[in-house]
């Protein structure tokens, strides 16, 4: 079935917080409502879906700023891999400080690791463990679609020097689990532009042959 999928840049990060349903469904998936939970929430009543799950696809606070928000008007469960479960839980002070605004998360729901499939009305969505990033770090497929949290942007890839980040498992998860998925999968990332495997494995500088061969 045709995936819809809404994206609303929110917060001082401009995080990519998306609406995903499958066509002619009034259920959908909130992905990484990161900040400005009441203009999420307005948007999704705006269209009448009702939410079944909200989504993370890391711990960090720009990704899970307005969680709180659209969980408390909207329901939904909400959804974390294990490994950044202690983030979501106690975000780090740093990073609330750079983010006016910033809620604290809901209690977590469902803990996942990877190679789950969450099903809404229509639409199988597949989870991906994807490590570096994070720890946690998530992509969440369905559709030809695959959300990348921070982990892979257009043209470039996510920074994995704050605590917890790994350069080289971030590129083999990015090698192993995101180039393998068809060329034309449509990558909608944590920021900016969306773009496509196909794309990427063509253009980004990060992923050419020994582009990077020690992490920072
Ligand atoms: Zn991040
Ligand atoms: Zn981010």
């Amino acid at each position: 079935m045709p995936l819809r999928v809404a994206t609303y840049p929110v917060g001082s990060f401009s995080t990519n917080a998306y609406v995903a349903a499958a066509e002619g469904s009034s259920e959908c998936v909130v992905i990484d409502p990161g900040a400005e939970g009441a203009r999420i929430v307005a948007a999704i009543r705006f269209l009448g879906l009702t939410v079944r799950f909200i989504l993370t696809t890391h711990g960090h606070g720009d990704h899970t700023g307005g969680a709180a928000t659209v969980k408390r008007e909207l329901g939904g469960l909400y959804v974390v891999h294990e490994a950044d479960a202690g983030q979501v839980a106690r975000p780090d002070d740093w990073i609330v400080a750079m983010l006016p605004g910033f809620e604290q998360p809901p209690e977590i729901d469902v803990k996942i690791h990877g190679n789950e499939t969450l099903r809404i009305r229509g639409l199988d969505i597949n989870t991906i463990a994807t490590p570096g990033h994070t720890p946690g770090s998530v992509g969440y497929f369905c559709e030809k679609a695959l959300f990348t949290g921070d982990t892979l942007f257009k043209g470039s890839i996510g920074r994995f020097d704050l605590p917890g980040g790994d350069g080289k498992q971030e590129l083999n998860s990015i090698r192993e689990r995101l180039l393998t998925l068809p060329g034309d999968t449509v990558v909608l990332p944590g920021h900016g532009p969306r773009t496509s495997i196909e794309h990427e494995i063509r253009s980004n500088p990060f992923l050419q042959p020994g582009a990077i061969d020690e992490p920072r």
